[in-house]
């Protein structure tokens, strides 16, 4: 093994949403900062979606399989590199709203409280939102969350025809609002991710050094257990192992927890900071259901995101419980996830047996619906021969049909709305679930709470067990947000720097 002589004042592990957010936040201040992360730069090529074939089945899944529920091996969607999954995602950056801090009633039981409120995160989100150049419009959306300033730049226009669909869809009554985006200034790339606005300045500062091709497999504590002491990791098929006085994991909730339970050791038999036997329990993947619109005439399949429903969020008429969020899904062409929802394209060869993908892309439009899930203790991530295993049985299925049915019924209205031409009524609205396979939105497996017999962290993502270990990452969720939780990843990652670099003074 390599023993790297630098003493860190952190070593950050993982450099996604979370590890590039909290690597940068550290290093604008001058700490020494040690950023270990797995993967490398993603060629420009790939980084570009709107340019590449997401349809190839690899192009967004390491070489690496886990186990299924069902015990059979699968390949997950996870992009190892600096960025980590942000690399391909949407680019919608929503705040959570002040409800959901405050504990939901789920159709199938209540969701835990944050603990924390709205108002401790409302600061944060503010300089996410800044660092990530979203482009927004507030008080158009009735159920945005209070702000304390409005969005630093203006959303970007739309396609023409979703101009168009959008008032056919405030004719049925339902209020289209401009999605909050994260854009860069670049031609080449527009697209803002963690790289650009996490690591990129983080590898300026003369205090960080960046590793990439590290994959990190475990943590070593000292001889009482209650501090993590090395960092142990792989680069180039060499053992290295490095120090610091803080370590903050920010692997992925998979990862991280993962990362835990292979630091077993005869003291802690179960994996570190895993006294409560929490660490990899209470997985939540957001509900995710992709639904296909026909478009009246051609388009180019290769456009981003642009405005999201949430009139169904806290229910529907005659419904008492929350169902969730509706997106426009951007172009077949242009979204990652789109492509890992296998069932969704078989249901359209049958429908428009001679279309191929490009021209089925031409012809549709899409809708994501995403519901949240509750957190149980048997939907979990563990090891089995040193390899992941996850367990996982959804929940609050009900409330997601519920909503995917009461979506498509408007859809049906507006194709119906003789004074809306861009979209066709069709015999069948094809629809697919995003599958197991598809991570990117997974978050609950290292819980934050007050109590360390019921949680991993406490509120300040600092494990209730080892003094110098945070987790930043959205694996400390007590709860699943309605919709993507990027925004919320990083700016938690910012309040959780603020905690670690407060604890070196
Ligand atoms: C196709 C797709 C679309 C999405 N769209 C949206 C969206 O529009 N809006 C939204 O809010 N969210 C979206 N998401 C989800 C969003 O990307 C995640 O919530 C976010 O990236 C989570 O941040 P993270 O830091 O927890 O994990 P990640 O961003 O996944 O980062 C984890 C990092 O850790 C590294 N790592 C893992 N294991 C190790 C190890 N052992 N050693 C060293 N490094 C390691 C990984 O390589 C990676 O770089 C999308 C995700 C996908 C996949």
């Amino acid at each position: 093994m390599i023993i790297d002589d630098n003493q860190y004042d952190v070593i950050v592990i993982g450099s996604g949403a979370a590890g590039a957010t909290v690597a940068n936040s550290l290093g604008q201040r001058g700490l020494k900062v040690l950023l270990l992360e797995r993967g490398g730069p993603m060629p420009l090529a790939d980084q570009n979606v709107a340019d590449v074939d997401l349809f190839r089945k690899d192009r967004y899944h390491p070489a690496e399989q886990w186990f299924g529920t069902d015990g059979d091996p699968f390949s997950p969607q996870a992009i190892y590199a600096f960025g980590g999954n942000t690399k391909i995602w949407g680019g919608v950056l929503e705040r959570m709203r002040e409800r959901e801090f405050e504990g939901l009633h789920l159709q199938e039981g209540p969701s835990p409280a944050w603990v924390l409120d709205y108002g401790a995160f409302e600061p944060w989100y503010e300089q996410a939102e800044s660092l990530y150049r979203v482009h927004g419009a507030a008080g158009v959306d009735p159920s945005e969350p209070k702000r304390g300033s409005p969005y630093g730049a203006a959303p970007k226009p739309v396609e023409p025809f979703l101009e168009e669909l959008r008032q056919g869809l405030e004719r049925q009554g339902v209020h289209p609002y401009p999605l909050p985006l994260t854009w860069s200034e670049s031609a080449v790339d527009p697209s803002g991710d963690a790289e650009l606005f996490g690591v990129d300045p983080a590898r300026k500062c003369a205090s960080v050094t960046l590793r990439g091709g590290a994959t990190v497999s475990q943590l070593h504590v000292n001889p009482a257990g209650n501090e993590v002491r090395g960092v142990e990791a792989m680069i180039d098929g060499q053992r290295w192992l490095f120090s610091g006085h803080q370590v903050v994991l920010a692997a992925g909730a998979i990862n991280s927890a993962a990362i835990l339970l292979r630091s077993a050791t005869d003291r802690h038999p179960r994996g570190l900071a895993n006294g409560s036997d929490q660490v990899g329990r209470n997985l939540m993947k957001l509900q995710q259901t992709s639904i296909l619109q026909l478009a009246a005439a051609p388009n180019t399949g290769r456009y981003g995101r642009s405005f999201g429903i949430n009139d169904f969020l806290w229910g529907d008429k005659n419904v008492s419980y929350p169902l969730g969020a509706v997106q426009n899904g951007g172009g077949v062409l242009q979204d990652a996830l789109f492509a890992e929802s296998p069932p969704v394209l078989s249901l359209v060869t049958k429908l428009l047996p001679n279309f191929g993908l490009e021209q089925l892309a031409s012809r549709s439009i899409t809708w994501w619906a995403s519901s949240p899930v509750l957190p149980k203790g048997h939907n979990r991530l563990s090891l089995r021969e040193g390899r992941i295993q996850v367990n996982y049985i959804p929940n609050n299925r009900e409330a997601h049909d519920r909503l995917v049915y009461r979506w498509i019924d408007v859809l049906k209205a507006v194709e119906a709305d003789p004074a809306c031409q861009v979209v066709k009524a069709a015999p069948t609205h094809p629809r697919g679930e995003a599958p197991l396979s598809a991570m990117g939105s997974a978050c609950g497996t290292c819980r934050m709470g007050e109590n360390p017999a019921t949680s991993v962290v406490d509120l300040q993502g600092c494990s209730h067990e080892l003094s110098n270990l945070t987790i930043a990452d959205a694996s400390v969720f007590p709860s699943c947000p309605m919709m993507g939780f990027g925004l919320t990843v990083i700016a938690n990652a910012l309040r959780i720097a603020d905690a670690v670099s407060a604890s070196l003074r």
